[in-house]
């Protein structure tokens, strides 16, 4: 294997080591903390409150553009939080490869300085 040389080559595996490790984790979606009754009657929660919780619920959109979600145990609220956040940084990290990646196939000398108006001629 070769060693990358420049720095924008070290940049990019490094990059390329950032988003396997965040990808291993990445968990997509938007956290959201509720509140709830329980099941038991007379408990305060059917009253004046309060309710119990906050308990951690993420919801994303899934197949066919429906908003979905699921209850997330206690036990992995921690990791979960992580591994949200994971996907964000995944997002960040992808972004700036790309930017990197265009550096490497069109370097800037060979690159025509021009923007492209949008929209209708
Ligand atoms: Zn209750």
């Amino acid at each position: 294997m070769k060693e990358p040389t420049t720095k924008a080559e070290q940049q990019r595996e490094q990059l390329l080591r950032q988003i396997e490790q965040l990808a291993r984790r990445a968990l997509f979606g938007t956290l959201s903390e509720t509140y709830r009754t329980c099941g038991t009657p007379g408990c305060r929660c059917h009253r004046e409150g309060p309710k119990h919780g906050p308990h951690l619920y993420v919801s994303y959109r899934g197949d066919k553009g429906k908003t979905t979600g699921y209850y997330v145990p206690k036990a992995v609220q921690a990791e979960v939080r992580k591994s949200i956040e994971a996907w964000s940084q995944l997002q960040e990290n992808l972004w700036r490869l790309a930017q990197l990646n265009k550096e490497r196939l069109i370097p800037t000398s060979l690159r025509k300085n021009r923007t492209f108006a949008t929209g209708s001629n």
